[in-house]
């Protein structure tokens, strides 16, 4: 069932590869597992899942007991600044760094722990209030003072795009989340796409898509 879905997502990531020009490895498939116990995790390591991502550092210490380093773990849910020593054990790639006081806390926590943490900033392109993410128009301060800290490494840009119907309507923010990568650094990372969306920020240039529900929900193929 999980390796039949991991099955068709990996195919439909690569068919928007090939469409959008791209080759199959430019894009990896972080499988979101926020909802899924560790039996259903260990399910989809065995099915060719490399990567994990979860959203609240507390689940994540519980299944990386489990599970440990045969994952490369994502923090892709918003972090607070007293969970920053504990996320810096566990996530290779922390994707929800989105103030200057976390960067700080973040880089701090690194120097204890002897390790150089990679980020991506979040940036909330979209402007909805409900989300997290640094407004567009402070990305660019943010980025600048978060470059000074050593123990960060600024790896690229991740949003979160509003759920709707249609994905074709966020079109547009995946593609200035875009814009604002090309013109800082083209080769920086892009997290952005998720179960219902994540054709079309493939083909705005994604290079970390986020799936969960296409993967561990029953029925979201039909
Ligand atoms: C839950 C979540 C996802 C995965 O969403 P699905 O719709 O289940 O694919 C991706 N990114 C973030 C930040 C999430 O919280």
């Amino acid at each position: 069932m999980i390796s039949e879905n991991i099955k068709r997502v990996k195919q439909a990531i690569s068919i928007c590869c090939k469409k959008s020009g791209r080759p199959a490895d430019d894009v990896r498939l972080i499988c979101v597992t926020k909802e899924a116990s560790v039996f259903l995790m260990e399910e989809a390591l065995a099915s060719g899942i490399e990567d994990f991502g979860e959203n609240r550092v507390q689940d994540a210490i519980v299944k990386y007991k489990a599970i440990g380093g045969r994952a490369v773990w994502h923090l892709i849910g918003h972090l607070q600044t007293n969970k920053a020593r504990d996320a810096v054990k566990i996530f290779s790639l922390i994707h929800s760094v989105d103030s200057l006081r976390l960067a700080e806390e973040i880089d701090k926590q690194a120097g204890k722990a002897g390790k150089v943490q990679d980020i991506l900033i979040q940036v909330n392109v979209s402007g909805e209030e409900s989300k997290f993410g640094v407004p567009a128009s402070d990305a660019g301060r943010l980025i600048e003072a978060s470059r000074s800290f050593k123990n960060l490494d600024i790896k690229g840009l991740m949003t979160i795009a509003p759920e709707v119907a249609d994905p074709e309507t966020v079109r547009p923010f995946f593609r200035s989340l875009r814009e604002m990568r090309d013109s800082i650094d083209p080769r920086w990372h892009l997290s952005m796409g998720m179960s219902n969306d994540f054709g079309v920020a493939i083909e705005e240039g994604a290079t970390l898509v986020r799936v969960g529900r296409a993967i561990f929900r029953p029925g979201h193929f039909s």
